[in-house]
């Protein structure tokens, strides 16, 4: 994610501190000056309060001889 300049689209690295980065900056190329608004979307996740696990067994992306076990609900996993 880049911060563009509205007149030229100069692409400027944010900062990644909110501070820093929401407020008026100039475009480093043609010195046209903006107003940038940090937005975020938001992002949820959910699990089950007591999983569901299922049978202890393998599976494909697990290292050789390691169990784990899945719920069956949220997808949650757990090695042995
Ligand atoms: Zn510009
Ligand atoms: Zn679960």
């Amino acid at each position: 994610m880049t911060i563009d300049c509205p007149k030229c689209n100069h692409e400027h690295e944010p900062t990644g501190l909110h501070e820093e980065d929401s407020g008026e900056w100039e475009c480093g190329v043609c010195e046209f000056k903006f107003i940038v608004l940090v937005e975020y979307d938001p992002c949820y996740s959910s699990s089950c309060v007591t999983h569901e696990w299922g049978e202890w067994g393998w599976k494909h992306g697990l290292a050789e001889n390691t169990e784990g076990r899945w719920c069956g609900f949220c997808g949650a996993y757990e090695l042995r």
